[in-house]
């Protein structure tokens, strides 16, 4: 089969593209013939090394396809079924992966490979976030950066669909666009207008009971400023680079706020919960409440390209690989 791996951390030109054998699926296992990955920011924390990765190594975590072949002892799938699946090892971008069943998911009819790739790590992220991590609901005004992402996106939509008003960050008119069309109430370009200042005037000098911020180190001053008393700072992300020397004493000061750094593995950490979220993310695509928008496609071959455009915050929505 066809793999990307890694042997040193580093830019996108450590990606390489080799061919492997891969062993049967073992007991709990199936072999999944992917028909398209996702590409996400966290595979770029693992390349450049912020995440730190046992290497050699595979990169990706999500993936769609056709069920190859099983492992023994496996009955919850069948040679041919359509799936999905994310969470499970490092790996996703190839051809075929072996996976534990515990993390594969499958998908109902309404679903294609191109959109359950492309959104699942993403929608279930936006599923805790707005409704496990904080309770948005109708009514609320939230500040949500990068709006336009491939998260963003799927944000926008999913808090239009629960009555809540996005003030979505972007960096360019082209993606203040696109978030507005996917639902943002009001856009910010973080790149040059004050978004603690825009925040203020948009809430009527309250500030928002919510920041969700996974742009991180460039953005989490300016996160706080935005933030109601007691309100709650959600920093999910890096894409700026990781926030580090957090002052309790700022948090005090702004108004006794709150602050969480949370984690997919996290909230969908039993197969339970996992299956419950998968099913709240289904339901809102089946609705159409949520489309999940795939702004980038490469070829698998051209991962180093994707994570590149990325990076480069070259994209909108979210990015896929095809084998
Ligand atoms: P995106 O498609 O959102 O891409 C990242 C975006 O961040 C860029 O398009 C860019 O938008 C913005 N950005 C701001 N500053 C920078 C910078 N210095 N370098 C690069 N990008 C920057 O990626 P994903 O949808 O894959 O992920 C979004 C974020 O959510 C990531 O930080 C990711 O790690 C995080 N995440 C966290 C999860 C969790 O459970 N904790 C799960 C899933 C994702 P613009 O040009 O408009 O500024």
């Amino acid at each position: 089969m066809r793999q990307i791996q890694f042997t040193r951390t580093g830019g996108p030109d450590v990606l390489e593209l080799v061919e492997t054998e891969l062993p049967p699926p073992a007991a709990g296992e199936v072999r999944i013939a992917n028909r398209a990955i996702g590409v996400n920011f966290i595979d770029i924390y693992f390349r450049t090394g912020l995440y730190p990765a046992e290497l050699p190594g595979g990169m990706g975590f999500e993936g769609a396809g056709v069920i190859a072949s099983v492992g023994p002892d496996v009955t919850e799938f069948e040679v041919g079924d359509r799936v999905a699946y994310v969470l499970g090892p490092r790996g996703a971008y190839a051809d075929e992966v072996n996976r534990p069943t515990d993390v594969v998911v499958a998908l109902p009819d309404a679903i294609d490979y191109e959109t359950a790739a492309a959104g699942l790590l993403k929608g279930l992220t936006v599923q805790y976030l707005l409704h496990q991590t904080f309770a948005a609901t109708a009514g609320h005004k939230i500040l949500f950066h990068a709006a336009a992402g491939g998260v963003g996106l799927i944000a926008c939509q999913w808090a239009r669909a629960l009555g809540v008003y996005v003030i979505g960050t972007v960096s360019t008119e082209d993606k203040a666009e696109t978030a507005r069309q996917h639902g943002a109430w009001q856009t910010i370009d973080y790149t040059r207008e004050s978004v603690p200042e825009r925040v203020l005037e948009l809430t009527d000098g309250r500030g928002v009971p919510v920041v969700y911020d996974s742009v991180g180190k460039a953005t989490w001053t300016d996160s706080l400023k935005c933030l109601q008393k007691r309100g709650l700072m959600v920093s999910f992300g890096n894409a700026s680079g990781p926030v580090e020397g957090v002052n309790l004493a700022e948090l005090n000061r702004r108004g006794s706020l709150f602050v969480t750094r949370p984690s997919l593995g996290d909230y969908a950490d039993t197969r339970t919960r996992y299956e419950s979220m998968v099913a709240d993310l289904f339901g809102v695509i089946a609705s159409g409440d949520v489309h999940i928008p795939i702004g980038q496609r490469f070829d698998l071959a051209d991962a180093a390209a994707a994570q590149q455009a990325l990076a480069d915050r070259h994209t909108t929505g979210s990015t896929i690989l095809l084998p």
